[in-house]
């Protein structure tokens, strides 16, 4: 086999689709310029794929539709998160596909089977773990930087455009930000061993968790309110700029000192405001 540890989807996109129905047989399954071609086409799908399709899922069946009311909700406010999210994901997808063809080329420390792991499958959890925990550490500083007011109304304005969130502004960012925050998922796997089946799913899961946290739920079981930095907490991110920029944990916030309990857990968050005006809406008839 040729020293190329292909990534496995690329494979299976080779397999029933590429090579029998797309490129012409004079095109090596192996050139630099086809993988590249492929890698970009493989990227841009999956990433629209999973933002389109479980974006508008939760916002169809998790998202709850009052928040729309919210003095702060702009007008024409989805058009507008799914018009930057899906701009920003194609300008993003060429930084990736650089790093997606790196890790494909073995350069980083994919693996592909639990035996080359030392540490077998207690390696396999631990490096999830520390996944977790690496990015969740360096997307906290670089969002943290993106508030430096010198970078702020450059770079991560955009996202914040959008007060009261739907899933759909989930991926709605500057794709400079977009990528920089992405960009520890991709470091990840070139410092420390990870599985590429693990790869993968963590990349389903980083978009999904993504999305979770600006669904409009703002429910936490309680055990969890303190260690997690759920939708309560970003929607308060959204609003109040410089607290909770974590991601997975509020271990950082609390570290760094940005720790806000939610409002929307005080009883004064977003829903109670729609409540609030809902109410005086009546009164006032
Ligand atoms: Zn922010
Ligand atoms: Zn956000």
């Amino acid at each position: 086999m040729q020293d190329r540890a292909m990534d496995h989807v690329l494979d299976i996109a080779d397999s029933y689709i590429f090579t029998p129905y797309v490129y012409p047989a004079s095109w090596p399954e192996h050139g630099a310029l086809r993988q590249i071609l492929s890698l970009w086409l493989l990227t841009n799908l999956g990433a629209v794929l999973i933002y389109l399709g479980l974006g508008a899922l939760s916002f169809c069946y998790v998202f709850d539709h009052k928040l729309m009311k919210h003095p702060q909700f702009i007008k024409n406010q989805v058009r507008k998160e799914i018009k930057l999210s899906t701009t920003s994901i194609f300008w993003m997808s060429f930084p990736t596909v650089a790093l997606f063809f790196l890790e494909i080329h073995g350069h980083s420390k994919l693996y592909d089977n639990i035996s080359e792991s030392s540490l077998g499958w207690s390696g396999l959890f631990l490096s999830i773990a520390g996944f977790l925990f690496f990015t969740d550490m360096c997307i906290y500083w670089i969002h943290r930087s993106m508030h430096h007011r010198d970078i702020y109304k450059h770079l991560h304005k955009q996202h914040h455009t959008f007060k009261i969130p739907t899933p759909f502004a989930s991926h709605a960012f500057h794709p400079v930000d977009g990528f920089l925050q992405s960009l520890p998922y991709h470091v990840y796997a070139f410092i420390f061993p990870l599985h590429k089946g693990v790869y993968l799913s963590l990349f389903v899961f980083v978009n999904i968790w993504t999305i979770s946290i600006h669904d409009g739920d703002y429910r936490i079981p309680g055990p969890l309110i303190c260690l997690i930095n759920g939708a309560a907490h970003h929607v308060d991110h959204h609003l109040f700029f410089n607290y909770n920029y974590g991601q997975y944990f509020t271990l950082w916030d609390r570290l760094g000192g940005s720790y806000r309990h939610p409002s929307a857990l005080l009883g004064k968050g977003p829903h109670d405001h729609v409540r609030k005006l809902m109410a005086e809406a009546a009164l006032a008839q």
